[in-house]
């Protein structure tokens, strides 16, 4: 694996040198490539659209600029008001789990960043995402505008009641710990649609939830044990 990881990295270098020719200079090529192989395919995340988006977006414009060395590191990273993005495995994953395809109209609850929408937006032409911070929500949809990604839509607001207007989603993630599975966010998952959300105690160790609905059947399933911060009720 080592050695393939090598010889992706040497790949990637004549695709960035002709883009720094250009003028389009991104530092983080490498570094991203390099993610890619040693974090996600080297664990496991198989998902050709997932890793094209992984590969895609510049994940280092998601965090604040004097975080930026610390982007593709295998780690999640502050983003300020004591939130976090979730490291590039964790993001990974909870994309391949919902099983993004071309088509699809997916709910993100959590803004943050901005990051986990912005994977979600380089599959997917319907992105929908809420954030419960004001100054989070902002500075989300900027940096989703700067990377290219203005069809992500950010609302300011409380997303345990979702997007009501814009349901059902054919895909929910949830990116803050619940005690429980908001029962707004399963009427508003369509028909065969999944959602993934961490369940259990606000600052513990919680698990990630698969939950999957046929009809009025709906199914959860445990996948693995998270840590995220709380999904919390007022907005700020
Ligand atoms: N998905 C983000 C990670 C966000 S961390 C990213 O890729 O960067 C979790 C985020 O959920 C925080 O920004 C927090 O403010 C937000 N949050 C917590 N409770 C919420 C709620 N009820 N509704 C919407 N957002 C909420």
């Amino acid at each position: 694996m080592m050695l393939l990881s090598r010889v992706l990295v040497l790949l990637a270098l004549p695709l960035v040198l002709p883009g720094l020719a250009a003028g389009q200079s991104d530092p983080y090529a490498v570094e991203r490539e390099r993610m890619v192989a040693r974090q996600l395919e080297a664990r496991g995340i198989e998902d050709p659209a997932t890793l094209a988006a992984m590969r895609e977006v510049p994940r280092h414009e998601f965090v604040p600029v004097d975080r930026r060395r610390h982007a593709y590191q295998d780690r999640p990273v502050p983003i300020g008001y004591g939130q976090t993005i979730s490291q590039p495995h964790l993001v990974a994953y909870m994309t391949e789990r919902v099983r993004p395809r071309a088509g699809m109209r997916v709910l993100e609850i959590g803004t943050g960043s901005g990051y986990q929408a912005a994977v979600l937006g380089a599959i997917l032409d319907e992105v929908y995402t809420i954030e419960i911070i004001g100054d989070l929500a902002r500075w989300g949809a900027e940096n989703l505008r700067r990377a290219g990604y203005d069809h992500v839509q950010v609302r300011h607001g409380d997303g345990y009641y979702g997007w009501p207007e814009k349901a059902p989603f054919d895909a929910i993630v949830v990116t803050a710990a619940a005690d429980h599975i908001p029962p707004p966010l399963l009427e508003q998952l369509s028909d065969g649609g999944y959602m993934v959300i961490p369940v259990g105690s606000p600052f513990l160790t919680q698990t990630l939830m698969l939950v999957t609905r046929e009809g009025e059947d709906i199914r959860t399933r445990s996948l693995v044990p998270v840590r995220f911060v709380p999904l919390t009720r007022e907005t700020r």
